[in-house]
């Protein structure tokens, strides 16, 4: 196996301003390739701290990507932080430095000095170019090794490594088997997987999401790819009723596919959860073709005046209720005429329960044809989570 560290340079990152969105992004990308990110290593701009962890990870690692530190200032320090562990030398390369000035030209009148720096190109170094900025990034390739350094800022990162990535693929030719189940805790699948005993070649990994349910990913070498799709097999067998497909699947994308493949069209009664459904269904390209609208029915008069829920219904019954769910989903129907109707009631609180009825009790209502379905779920988490959970179990009786 191939191993791989990360290592991202910049105080902004150590002190806390920025997230360190390149690592979760480049490790991402070097396990879909079955490098196995041995470290990710968030480092100040500090030449010799720099220099001294390139040098050390070196000794044992396959392949290191650097991030940040490519630009003209002071602390920009990559460069020559690599080129000192490697003990290699720094030129500038012209054709780089006119290109540079060329683009820097464009926005300013005053060229300033030290942008010259950025065409500094370690010994030995293929320059990997950079469409969006100034600063380009560099590949060295070592007897059996390579490291790649690469700017900070993400929207010039990623399409410079989507170039590079091919490159990068690890010696070992490898099968990933990923799979989405949902309504099932992490917890249960990952003791089934345990009572199915997958091969030792196999690794399994499970992820728990809040709002695309677990993921369980099976990677092994490609010559045992039969042992591998046989125990996809018998996993999803053990649960066929939470299995929603192969792949990191997003519910909103399965729902739009879905709905899209058998011509039918959605619409949406939120209360608790707020638009989130609705907005989770938007967000995937190709909406506009199976989705008809939503109403936001948050407080008690809009059910009524909009929605046309009965208020004898809601003194009754209460706000959440199975029958005040029901007449959402009969309520987003009339209004729009859609296939399928879902709708959403609950209390996300922190306040508002009840012993009957306490804080994360949730109601979900699906319409479809002349059956109108009800579950009840219990879902006692902090409101945001507790919306992104029932945004996504909503998703999923659509796709049931
Ligand atoms: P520049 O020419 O913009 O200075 P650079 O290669 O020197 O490029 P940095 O100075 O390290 O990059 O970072 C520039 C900006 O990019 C940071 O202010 C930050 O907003 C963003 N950035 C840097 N590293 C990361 C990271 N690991 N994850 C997310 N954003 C980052
Ligand atoms: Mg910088």
């Amino acid at each position: 196996m191939q191993k791989a560290v990360v290592i991202n340079t910049g105080s902004e990152l150590v002190e806390g301003r920025t997230l360190n969105s390149n690592a979760k992004y480049i490790c991402e990308k070097l396990a879909e390739r079955g490098f196995v990110v041995k470290k990710v290593l968030m480092l100040d701009d500090d030449l010799d701290l720099i220099s001294s962890t390139v040098s050390q990870e070196l000794l044992d690692n396959d392949l290191l990507i650097i991030t940040g530190g490519l630009g003209p200032t002071e602390d920009d320090k990559t460069r020559e932080a690599v080129a000192k562990a490697l003990n290699r030398s720094l030129y500038v390369d012209q054709e780089l430095a006119n290109k540079i000035l060329d683009r820097v030209k464009k926005y300013y009148s005053k060229i300033p000095e030290n942008i010259v720096k950025q065409a500094e190109v370690i010994e030995g170094a293929k320059v990997i170019p950079n469409e969006v900025g100034t600063a380009p990034g560099q590949l060295i390739e070592l007897p059996g090794k390579k490291i790649v350094i690469l700017p900070g800022p993400p929207q010039e990162l990623i399409p410079m490594f989507e170039k590079i990535v091919n490159d990068l693929k690890a010696s070992e030719d490898l099968i990933i088997v990923v799979m989405t189940f949902f309504g099932i805790p992490e917890s249960v699948i990952d003791e089934t997987i345990s009572q199915l005993e997958p091969s030792k070649e196999i690794k399994v990994t499970t992820q728990a999401t809040y709002d695309n349910g677990v993921k369980v990913r099976l990677i092994a070498n490609k010559s045992i790819s039969c042992k591998v799709n046989e125990f996809a097999e018998k996993l999803i067998k053990k649960f066929k009723e939470a299995f929603v497909g192969f792949g990191d699947l997003k519910l909103e994308e399965v729902v739009v596919n879905l709905l899209k493949e058998r011509g039918k069209k959605l619409a949406v009664a939120e209360s608790c959860t707020g638009g989130l459904i609705s907005s989770r269904i938007v967000s995937v390209p190709g909406a506009s073709q199976v989705f008809l609208g939503s109403v936001v029915a948050y407080d008690n008069d809009v059910k009524i005046k909009v929605l046309g829920v009965s208020s004898d219904t809601l003194k009754k019954f209460g706000a959440v209720s199975q029958e005040c769910a029901m007449e959402m989903a009969l309520g987003i129907e009339k209004l729009t005429g859609a296939d399928i109707c879902v709708a959403v009631t609950g209390i996300a609180g922190p306040t508002g329960g009840t012993v009957d009825k306490p804080v994360g009790t949730v109601y979900i209502a699906v319409k479809y044809e002349n059956n109108c379905q009800v579950i009840r779920l219990f879902y006692p988490h902090e409101r945001n989570i507790f919306r992104m959970r029932i945004s996504g179990h909503a998703l999923f009786e659509v796709v049931k």
